[in-house]
């Protein structure tokens, strides 16, 4: 196990609006260096940095408690766990979640990209938090290389079978997160409904690009940094599906599984 050396850094941040989650406090256990196992094309840190499935200790639980103390009392709805990349890698990632609670008596959530949930010692640690939303942007293998780009090893089979692993044993809130980026034809959508359907999440979270994505990786690009004024870097704009796409098929999904779905195009602030 190694330390990367993170003092510098700040690994708490916001906090942020969340359209998941409301307001939210974002703590980064992953560090100045973006850090992730896969490079999805519209990924708002920009391209990543450490492309890997490695876990190790990043930054150390006490660094995390330390700035947390600067934001007490913690008037947030939640306290997120995210930042700079998967944070599922740090091996600290349940000493985290049980330190953030103990202290702040406040609920944890994880938004996670599922690539390692096969690990018995992954899911012990996210059952710790109240709520994890997990990413599935792809119902094929092909789709999946296309958006996500995972790390040599982790193909679409091995992704769901950890994330049905952890749908038995989770009893907190789980949320899948899927960003489309162009309108889905008849044939994926049916095929998403299909495996929510075997899945049952208790939430369905729809989204499109709303975040431009930096051409280098920038830390403040872990919190809301939607508009112009709050990024001084060069960034790439990518197309958004239509606002009646997301909402039409939202509708679809709910009217043949019974699961809520959520989508932030019908919000009007700028969403994280
Ligand atoms: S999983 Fe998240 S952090 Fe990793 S590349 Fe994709 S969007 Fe970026």
């Amino acid at each position: 196990m190694s330390t990367t050396p993170n003092i510098d850094f700040n690994s708490v941040y916001g906090p942020v609006k969340s359209w998941r989650y409301g307001r939210s406090l974002g703590v980064d256990p992953i560090g100045a260096r973006s850090t992730c196992s896969f490079n999805c094309v519209y990924c708002q840190l920009g391209e990543i940095e450490l492309k890997t499935s490695d876990r190790q200790v990043f930054v150390p639980t006490t660094k995390i408690l330390q700035d947390l103390q600067a934001f007490a009392p913690w008037d947030v709805d939640v306290i997120t766990i995210s930042g700079s990349g998967e944070p599922t890698l740090p091996l600290n990632l349940g000493e985290i979640i049980s330190s953030i609670k103990q202290l702040t008596h406040k609920p944890v959530a994880v938004l996670t990209n599922a690539t390692l949930l096969n690990n018995l010692e992954v899911r012990q640690a996210l059952c710790l938090a109240d709520k994890v939303s997990v990413k599935l942007d792809a119902i094929s293998q092909q789709q999946l290389k296309l958006i996500d780009r995972p790390v040599e090893g982790i193909n679409w089979e091995y992704i769901w079978s950890g994330l049905k692993k952890f749908r038995v044993e989770y009893t907190g809130g789980l949320g899948i997160q899927t960003m489309i980026l162009t309108p889905w034809n008849r044939e994926t959508k049916t095929e998403y409904i299909r495996l929510m359907r075997s899945l049952l999440p208790d939430e369905i979270q729809l989204n499109t690009p709303t975040r431009p994505k930096p051409l280098k990786y920038q830390l403040e690009a872990r919190g809301n940094h939607s508009s112009a004024a709050d990024r001084p870097y060069k960034v790439l704009t990518f197309r958004q599906v239509s606002p009646d796409f997301i909402s039409d098929f939202a509708t679809e999904i709910s009217a043949a599984t019974n699961i809520l779905v959520r989508h932030p195009l019908s919000h009007e602030s700028p969403v994280s």
